[in-house]
């Protein structure tokens, strides 16, 4: 075991639940991901889907479709104040876009503001718009993560209070934590490796 805080698979209390907001994207692979760590997953569409979980993951796909259900199911509020009072939230790729406080200026989404990060959108162009690269995640100890690039964002700018936790090999910010806030700019749900998923789960559990 090369992670020093990550768990062994099924280490988990059963009763931790996690919601995965499913409006769009690739829901079902987290989803599939938790289960496989044998951790509770409900799909998450309305409101009242949000009541006793202890965190939620918001997944890749298009975050201006993605942004947009969350206003028409009256979720996004919703979402704020859970995590004002400190409840754990994970986004990959369109869900780092959509917990930032600031996007670049060609964006066009109006992102709910929790993590203090300026992120750019499509931030690889049409030519390289999807790559799979190996990246360092100290984090998860020293064996590479399997970094699944689909037409990704990065992290343009990050504030005191967050803490960049992986970069490309040129610098740029890919993932980062704020308090019990995570973000990828990848997707760890389409790879086998479990061990951003099982960070996640250490930070709920609070041992992390
Ligand atoms: N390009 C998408 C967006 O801007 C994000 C892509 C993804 O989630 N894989 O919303």
């Amino acid at each position: 075991m090369t992670g020093l805080s990550v768990r062994a698979v099924g280490t988990y209390s059963s009763s931790i639940k996690i919601g995965v907001l499913a409006a769009q994207g690739a829901f079902a692979e987290h989803i599939a991901t938790l289960s496989q760590l044998e951790v509770a997953a409900v799909p998450v569409r309305l409101p009242r889907q949000l009541e006793g979980l202890d965190g939620l993951i918001i997944p890749g796909g298009e975050s201006t479709s993605i942004g947009r259900l969350m206003q028409d199911y009256h979720l996004a509020d919703e979402i704020k104040g859970l995590v004002r009072h400190g409840w754990p939230l994970f986004g990959t790729c369109a869900g780092l876009i959509l917990l930032a406080s600031s996007i670049h200026p060609d964006g066009k989404i109006d992102p709910l503001g929790l993590m203090d990060i300026t992120v750019r959108r499509n931030a690889f162009g049409r030519q390289v718009d999807s790559f799979e690269t190996e990246l360092k995640i100290p984090v998860l100890g020293e064996k590479p993560f399997p970094g699944v690039f689909i037409r990704a964002p990065v992290i343009e700018q990050a504030n005191s209070g967050v803490e960049i936790i992986a970069e490309l090999a040129n610098g740029t910010g890919v993932a980062a934590r704020q308090d019990r806030l995570l973000a990828c700019a990848f997707h760890p749900e389409l790879t086998e490796d479990t061990r951003l998923h099982r960070y996640f789960l250490d930070i709920v559990a609070g041992n992390q």
